[in-house]
């Protein structure tokens, strides 16, 4: 057993299932790793928590984990009271 050398990891059958669901939506919802100008996850309406670098974005489109520098095709400003 000396000689047993872990593998490597890699992505397993799930992760690639995942990956084929994931890039569909992001596809559909045009979600991008970048802001488009000023607007970005952060400063959208749909961000739940403004002070997170990363948070749960609530609109019913999109419903995932997201980015405070992301942005989608629903990005929407935050009402001033
Ligand atoms: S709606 Fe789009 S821009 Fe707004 S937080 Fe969600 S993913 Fe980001």
């Amino acid at each position: 057993m000396a000689d047993y050398e872990i593998p490597p990891p890699e992505p397993k059958e799930i992760d690639e299932k995942n990956w084929l669901e994931l890039q569909h939506f992001i596809d559909r919802a045009v979600l991008r790793g970048h802001p488009s100008g000023d607007e970005r996850c952060r400063n959208c309406l749909y961000y739940l928590d403004t002070d997170a670098d990363l948070t749960y974005c609530w609109h019913p489109q999109i419903r995932i984990l997201v980015g405070e520098n992301w942005w989608c095709q629903w990005w929407e400003a935050i009402p001033e009271e």
